[in-house]
């Protein structure tokens, strides 16, 4: 039996906004998001993009298993892969779905939307294991043993919950569809959330040129920051270690390895890019 650190989080998805498979993204994926997170004896999951269906693959050799979803939020990029999580579908598992009310709807209205004709041939009377439904708000402090999660409500079109793990003394925090105040101002509760985190993994979808509109349409107010402020932010708010996340769905293996190897963010050896099936181990 492989034995397993006891607090880490990996990456199974990294692309926003659409799934982006193809030659010139292998290297750092092109699954929408998802993230599992391990602290002791406690499986955390986060969101249930395309790279859920790869996290529950995962799961089937030490099934049963029991996990607790987070939902950043509910749009598409972010549950587009629940209906192919395969443990949802066989007995013994047991799975708690946190999600804020996002614009009057819950994970639950939205999974059951998901799973239905027309669109699917499998609604959730197909499920298995016990699956229920919790409700997480912005400003709420969450206790699964050991680890505190404590949320903030971020700055995106019909909000978004940002979460802050810590662990004994070790502290992740995952702000993703999350925009920078377009005047160039700092974020005051993205700075509160990550405040002198191990890592921050944010949102950085946008170069500065798509975010001004130099290169296609102008981006301010979509919801998602530029790689420049993302960095600047988990900076002022004294992050060890700066996760670019959300990759935009064209973004290049090349650009995504120029943008921290050669590119004027990388000088930084505090700014780095999530890939998927990448692990960072905190104990
Ligand atoms: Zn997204
Ligand atoms: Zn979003």
């Amino acid at each position: 039996m492989t034995s397993r650190p006891e607090f880490y989080v990996k990456y199974w998805g990294v692309r926003g906004s659409i799934p982006a498979p193809g030659p010139d993204t292998a290297r750092y994926g092109g699954n929408t998001t998802n993230l599992e997170l391990q602290a002791g004896d406690v499986c955390i999951a986060i969101d249930g993009g395309t790279g859920v269906r790869l996290y529950g693959q995962s799961l089937l050799p030490r099934m049963p298993v029991n996990v607790t979803f987070l939902m950043t939020h509910l749009h598409w990029d972010h549950v587009q892969g629940f209906p192919f999580f395969t443990p949802f579908l066989l007995p013994g598992n047991k799975f708690e779905i946190y999600s804020w009310c996002h614009n009057g709807g819950t994970i639950n209205d939205v999974l059951r939307q998901l799973m239905a004709q027309p669109a699917f041939p499998i609604s959730m009377d197909a499920f298995q294991s016990e699956v229920s439904f919790k409700r997480v708000d912005p400003d709420q402090v969450l206790e699964f043993g050991d680890l505190t999660v404590r949320t903030a409500l971020l700055r995106h079109p019909g909000g978004v919950i940002g979460y802050r793990f810590e662990y004994k003394g070790k502290v992740f925090v995952h702000c993703s569809d999350w925009e920078h105040p377009p005047d160039g101002s700092l974020d005051p509760v993205l700075l509160d959330l990550a405040r002198d985190a191990d890592v921050l993994s944010v949102d950085a979808t946008y170069t500065e040129d798509e975010y001004t509109g130099k290169i296609g349409p102008a981006r301010r107010g979509w919801g998602h920051a530029t790689h420049e402020e993302a960095a600047r932010h988990g900076r002022a708010a004294g992050v060890k270690e700066i996760v670019l996340f959300h990759h935009e769905q064209g973004r290049t293996d090349l650009e995504l390895d120029d943008m921290c190897g050669n590119g004027h963010l990388a000088a930084a050896s505090d700014v780095s890019v999530a890939a998927e099936g990448r692990v960072i181990t905190f104990l």
